[in-house]
């Protein structure tokens, strides 16, 4: 079963890196694990937006990525697709501590994230928490030490960062910061740059917005690797 498995994963890295990424407009085309597909399949999601199109090939070729397109346009699995691949292709487990970072302003916004990612992610085996606050630190902390990803609000994942002994984020893959504009608004930008600190430099990063403004490129100059960053925006018809 094993040898099985790896075998997948070989012929599945294989097929990212032969992936012509300008092409595909179905979920069915991408190169994808069979978990991530059942996910998508049974939410009824087929035919990607065009956010998606633009940033989903690039991110699973691991891209970094800077991407603004308006509220619903469907950003959300524009940026969780690649987080469940990156960990499947990692053959992430649960002794590896966290392998991805969801930042996302408000707690609602969090909430929403982290329904999407147990919808598409019900196929994989990966540990997910929400650290959003109103629930005793302690509860938390005992969690987050076996979470693999971690969606969360920025002052509250920052408290766990400082505090928390336990807290295994020298393996992590992924950051995300979603409502990238919104978290500037919000008056979190210190906040941000302290939980990049805390981080392995290398690693992937995407970030999304729904408006393009000089603060987001400055965040995005911080957060991103330059030489490999993609800028990406798709305006939509209405
Ligand atoms: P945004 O974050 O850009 O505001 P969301 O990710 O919240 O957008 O998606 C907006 C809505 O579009 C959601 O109801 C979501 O389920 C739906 N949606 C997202 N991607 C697709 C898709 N590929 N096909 C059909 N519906 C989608
Ligand atoms: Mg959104």
């Amino acid at each position: 079963r094993r040898e099985k498995d790896l075998e997948e994963l070989k012929e599945l890295e294989q097929r990212v890196n032969e992936f012509d990424p300008s092409g595909a407009t179905l979920f069915d085309e991408l190169p994808l694990s069979q978990q991530t597909v059942i996910g998508l399949k049974q939410s009824h999601f087929t035919t990607l937006t065009a956010i998606q199109k633009k940033s989903i090939p690039l991110a699973l070729k691991g891209k970094d990525i800077l991407g603004a397109a308006k509220t619903g346009s469907g950003k959300t699995l524009a940026f969780l697709i690649p987080l469940l691949e990156c960990l499947y292709r990692n053959q992430w487990t649960q002794y590896d501590g966290l392998g991805a970072l969801v930042i996302s302003p408000t707690r609602e916004l969090a909430i929403q994230i982290f329904d999407v990612l147990r919808k598409i992610g019900r196929a994989h085996t990966f540990s997910a928490g929400l650290v959003i606050g109103g629930k005793d630190v302690q509860v938390e902390r005992d969690r987050i030490s076996r979470l693999n990803i971690l969606v969360g609000t920025p002052g509250r994942i920052l408290q766990h960062m400082d505090q928390a002994a336990g807290f295994e984020i020298g393996n992590l893959k992924l950051l995300i910061l979603d409502e990238a504009d919104r978290i500037l608004d919000m008056g979190f930008k210190k906040t941000v740059d302290a939980i990049v600190q805390h981080l392995p430099r290398e690693r992937q990063t995407l970030l999304f917005s729904a408006t393009q403004t000089k603060s987001v490129a400055d965040l995005a100059r911080l957060s991103l690797s330059s030489e490999r960053a993609e800028y990406i925006s798709a305006h939509e018809k209405a």
